[in-house]
C-alpha cells in the first residue's frame, strides 16, 4: 500500500481546491465515496495518522457551512459535537477498532452553524491499514436523523405517558374498587379485569371466566334482575345502571354497582361492557345509618319515626278491609324509682327486658316501638273482636307485672296502657296519638297496672269485664259453678242416652249468670282453662253414675272453648288418665268444638285434637252453619257429630229455605258417615220436619231445658218410652 493511498482525500467542491488532499471528484482516488455521497448522507474521510479529515459538500451543507468555512481536520467534527456525546463517540470507535463491532456506528448530537442542535447518525469503516494491520484511514457518513429522533422521542414520551396512564388507571380502579368485564356475545368470550377478580375473590391465575359460569357470582334475585334488565335494553338506550348483590368465590355477599353498555350490530346485542364498582362498604354504612334513624339502639325496637311508617302502612291495610287497628301507648309504672335507686344501667336492663316481654305478647305482624324513656307503643292489626284485643292487653299487663330479675336485684314494676282504635276513635295519626295519650293518662289516674280505652262505652264495657274477671277468680276458688244437663233425644225412638253439659255461675249477688256472659271473660283472662278442667271432672263423674244407673252407653257432651286448645292444660290432669281412673271408655265423652277452631291450623290445636281422638273421645261440631267450616274440614278433622245451629231450626217451616238447608246438611253429613243433632228444637212442628228430613237427634226446650242432675233423672223416669 503506497503512502498516496493512505492520504486522506479532500472533499473538494471544486477541482481547484487547495491542500494536500485529492479533489472530491477524483474517480481514481475515491471510487466509492461518490457512491456514499449519493446516498444522501454527508461523507467524511479521516486520515488516522495525520488527523486530517475531509468532508463532502453535503456534510458541510448538513451543518449549514460553505466549504471554505470548515477546517480539514478531525477537530472540525469534534468542534461541533455535543460535549455529552464525546465519550460515546470514543467508545464506539474503540469498540469497532478492537473488533467488537462490525463497523463504527453511533448516534450523536451536532451543532449547526446557526446554533441549532441536530441528531446525526455516524457510520464508518477502516478502509486502509498498514502491514501490521494498524488502521490508517476511515471513511464514513454522517446522516441527519433529527426528524426521526424527534418522532422517536415523541413516541417514547407518548409511550411513557400511556404506560403511566394505564398504571394510573389500574391504581385508581384498585383504589376505588372498580372492576370491569366484557362479554363478547358473538365469540362467546368473557374478560374480567384484575380488579373484578379481586372484588369477587378470585384470581386470573386460577380462574378464567366463561359465559354462563359467571352466573354463580350472583344471588338468584340478582340474576333475575340482571337478566330482566339486559333483556329490556333497546338500541340507543343509556347504559344500564343497577345495584345488585353478588357472591364472591369464598361465598361472601358483596354489593356492586354495575354500569353496563351494550354494543349492537344490526339489531343484535353483540357485546356488553360493564363497569363494576364494589359498594359493599357504602351499602353497609347506609344500612347502619338507616337503622340508626329508624331503630332504638338500646332495645332494637323501631323508633318513633319507624312507628309512623308502620302506622301509615297499617292504616292503609285496615282501609282495605283487614280489620280494625289498635294503637296502644304503654308506660312503665315506677320506672323512675328503679332508675333513681339502682342507677341507669339497671334502668336500661329493665327497658330491654320490658321490650322483650311486650314483644312476646303480640304477633309478628304487630309492631312494638319505643318512643323514648319508658314509653312504648304497640300497633295491633287485623283485630276481629274486643275480646281478642283485651286478651292481648291483659297479657301485656301480666308480662310487665311479673318480677324482673336484674342481675341479683328483683324489681317490680307494672304497666299502664292507653288504647285507641282506628277507625272508630279517629282516622288521623295525630288524633290517634292524642287519644292513646289521653287513655294512658286515664289508666295512670285510675291507679296504674291497667288499660284504659279512649271510648267511654268501650271503657265501661272493659271495666265490667275486668270486674267480672276478678269475680270469676273467686268463683273458681269458691266453686260457684254448677253443671246443668240438657237431654239429646234420639228422634226415631225417643230414647235419651246423650246429654249436653252446660255450665252456670251461681253468683252470690247477681244470681244465676249465663255462660254467654261469663265464658268470653273467662276466655280473655285465661280462667277458662281451670273452669274447663272443673267441667270435665264434673261431667266425667256424672257420666260414670248415669252409665251405672240409667244407660250403660250414656254419653255427655262437653263444650270446649278454642282458648283451651291454646293453653297448656295446667289445671287438669290429662283427660285420658282421668277416664282411665274412672274405668270409663273414651266414647262416654263428646267434645263440642266450634267451626273457628278448625280454621286454626296451628300445631298446638292439631296436636290437642289428635290427643282427644287417640283417647277415643268423639268430636262434635257445635253451631254448624254459623261459621265457615267446609266439608273438607269435617273430613280432615274426623268429626263424628254435626250440630245444626238453632238459627236454622228456629225459622224452619215447610218449603222454607232453612228447611232446605237443614235437609242438605243432613244428607251431606250422612254421606260422610256423620251423625246429626238439631239444636234449639222448641216446637213439635220443627221436630216433625226434622224427623222427616232424616235428622238423627234433637235437643231443645220442646223436650227439656238444661237441668240439674236430680231433675234430669226425674225427667227420664217420667218419659213414657224410656
Ligand atoms: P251451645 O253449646 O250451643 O249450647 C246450646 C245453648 O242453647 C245453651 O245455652 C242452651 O241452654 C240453649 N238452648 C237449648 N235448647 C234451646 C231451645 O230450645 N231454645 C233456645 N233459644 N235455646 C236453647 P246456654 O246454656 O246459655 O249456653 C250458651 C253457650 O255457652 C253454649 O252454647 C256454649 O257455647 C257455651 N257454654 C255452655 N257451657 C259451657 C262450658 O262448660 N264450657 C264452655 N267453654 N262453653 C260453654
Ligand atoms: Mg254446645
Ligand atoms: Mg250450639
Amino acid at each position: 500500500m503506497t503512502r498516496a493511498q493512505t492520504e486522506p482525500i479532500a472533499f473538494a467542491a471544486s477541482p481547484s481546491a487547495p491542500g494536500p488532499l485529492a479533489p472530491w471528484d477524483s474517480e481514481v482516488t475515491n471510487p466509492w465515496r461518490q457512491a456514499l455521497e449519493s446516498s444522501g448522507a454527508g461523507v467524511w474521510d479521516w486520515d488516522l495518522v495525520t488527523g486530517k479529515q475531509s468532508h463532502s459538500p453535503r456534510w458541510n451543507a448538513m451543518l449549514g457551512y460553505a466549504e471554505h468555512e470548515v477546517g480539514h481536520d478531525v477537530q472540525a467534527f469534534f468542534a461541533h459535537l455535543h460535549p455529552d456525546d464525546t465519550a460515546r463517540v470514543h467508545a464506539a470507535r474503540v469498540a469497532y477498532l478492537a473488533g467488537h463491532t462490525s463497523h463504527y456506528a453511533v448516534d450523536v448530537r451536532m451543532q449547526r452553524k446557526d446554533g441549532v442542535w441536530i441528531w446525526v447518525m455516524a457510520h464508518g469503516m477502516v478502509v486502509s491499514r498498514d502491514a501490521q494491520g494498524v488502521p490508517l484511514r476511515m471513511i464514513g457518513t454522517h446522516t441527519d436523523i433529527t426528524e426521526r429522533k424527534q418522532v422517536e422521542e415523541r413516541l417514547q414520551a407518548l409511550n411513557l405517558q400511556l404506560e403511566a396512564k394505564a398504571q394510573l388507571l389500574q391504581a385508581m380502579q384498585t383504589l376505588s374498587r372498580i372492576g370491569g368485564w366484557e362479554f363478547d356475545l358473538v365469540a362467546r368470550k368473557v374478560i374480567w379485569t384484575d380488579e373484578l377478580h379481586r372484588i369477587l375473590e378470585t384470581s386470573p391465575h386460577n380462574f378464567q371466566p366463561v359465559p354462563g359460569d359467571t352466573r354463580r357470582f350472583l344471588t338468584p334475585e340478582s340474576q333475575a334482575r340482571l337478566r330482566t334488565a339486559t333483556d329490556e335494553v333497546r338500541p340507543g338506550d343509556p347504559p344500564l345502571d343497577l345495584e345488585i348483590e353478588a357472591l364472591t368465590a369464598k361465598g361472601r355477599t358483596v354489593w356492586v354497582h354495575i354500569v353496563m353498555n351494550t354494543v349492537w350490530d344490526q339489531g343484535q346485542q353483540v357485546r356488553r361492557l360493564a363497569m363494576v364498582h364494589d359498594i359493599t362498604e357504602r351499602r353497609n354504612a347506609e344500612k347502619v345509618i338507616w337503622e340508626q334513624a329508624h331503630f332504638d339502639p338500646l332495645t332494637g325496637l323501631p323508633n318513633r319515626r319507624m312507628l309512623r311508617d308502620r302506622l301509615e302502612q297499617d292504616i292503609r291495610q285496615s282501609r282495605r278491609g283487614r280489620g280494625e287497628l289498635a294503637v296502644l301507648f304503654i308506660d312503665l309504672d315506677h320506672f323512675k324509682e328503679v332508675n333513681d335507686t339502682l342507677g341507669h344501667d339497671f334502668g336500661d336492663l329493665l327497658l330491654v327486658e320490658a321490650a322483650r316481654r311486650i314483644q312476646t305478647c303480640v304477633r309478628e305482624t304487630d309492631t312494638v316501638a319505643r318512643m323514648g324513656g319508658d314509653e312504648f307503643t304497640v300497633l295491633l292489626t287485623e283485630l276481629k273482636s274486643n275480646s281478642q284485643l283485651e286478651r292481648v292487653l291483659q297479657k301485656i299487663l301480666d308480662a310487665l307485672a311479673a318480677v324482673f330479675q336484674l342481675h341479683d336485684e328483683q324489681v317490680f314494676v307494672s304497666g299502664s296502657v292507653g288504647v285507641t282504635l282506628y277507625p272508630n276513635d279517629a282516622t288521623e295519626i295525630e288524633d290517634l296519638y292524642k287519644n292513646a295519650d289521653q287513655a294512658l293518662y286515664a289508666a295512670k289516674g285510675a291507679g296504674r297496672n291497667r288499660f284504659s280505652f279512649y271510648t267511654p262505652a268501650l271503657q265501661e264495657a272493659a271495666l265490667t269485664r275486668v270486674r267480672m274477671a276478678n269475680e270469676l277468680r273467686t268463683a273458681v276458688a269458691e266453686q260457684q259453678f254448677r253443671l246443668l244437663y240438657q237431654p239429646i233425644v234420639e228422634l226415631a225412638t225417643g230414647r235419651v242416652h246423650k246429654a249436653e253439659a252446660l255450665i252456670r255461675w251461681q253468683h252470690p249477688v247477681h244470681g244465676l249468670v249465663s255462660p254467654a256472659t261469663f265464658i268470653p271473660v273467662a276466655e280473655t283472662s285465661g280462667l277458662i282453662v281451670e273452669i274447663g278442667a272443673w267441667v270435665f271432672a264434673q261431667a266425667l263423674e256424672q257420666v260414670r253414675q248415669w252409665r251405672a244407673t240409667l244407660e250403660p252407653d250414656f254419653q255427655i257432651s262437653i263444650n270446649q272453648s278454642p282458648v283451651q286448645f291454646h293453653h297448656v292444660d295446667r289445671a287438669s290432669r290429662s283427660w285420658d288418665s282421668q277416664l282411665d281412673q274412672l274405668g270409663l271408655p273414651g266414647e262416654s265423652i263428646v267434645a263440642e268444638i266450634t267451626e273457628g277452631l278448625l280454621q286454626d291450623t296451628s300445631a298446638r290445636v292439631t296436636t290437642r285434637l289428635k290427643a282427644l281422638r287417640d283417647a277415643g273421645i268423639q268430636m262434635s261440631l257445635d253451631d254448624f252453619g254459623t261459621g265457615y267450616a267446609s266439608l273438607s274440614h269435617l273430613h280432615k278433622f274426623d268429626i263424628d257429630v254435626i250440630k245444626i245451629d238453632h238459627s236454622f231450626v228456629r225459622q224452619m217451616a215447610p218449603a222454607s229455605t232453612d228447611l232446605a238447608l237443614c235437609k242438605a246438611i243432613i244428607v251431606m253429613a250422612h254421606e260422610l258417615g256423620k251423625v246429626v243433632v238439631a239444636e234449639g228444637v222448641e216446637t213439635q212442628a220443627q221436630c216433625d220436619l226434622l224427623l222427616a228430613a232424616g235428622c238423627d237427634y234433637a235437643q231443645g226446650f220442646l223436650f227439656a231445658r238444661p237441668m240439674a242432675p236430680i231433675e234430669f233423672e226425674a225427667f227420664l223416669r217420667h218419659r213414657p218410652q224410656n
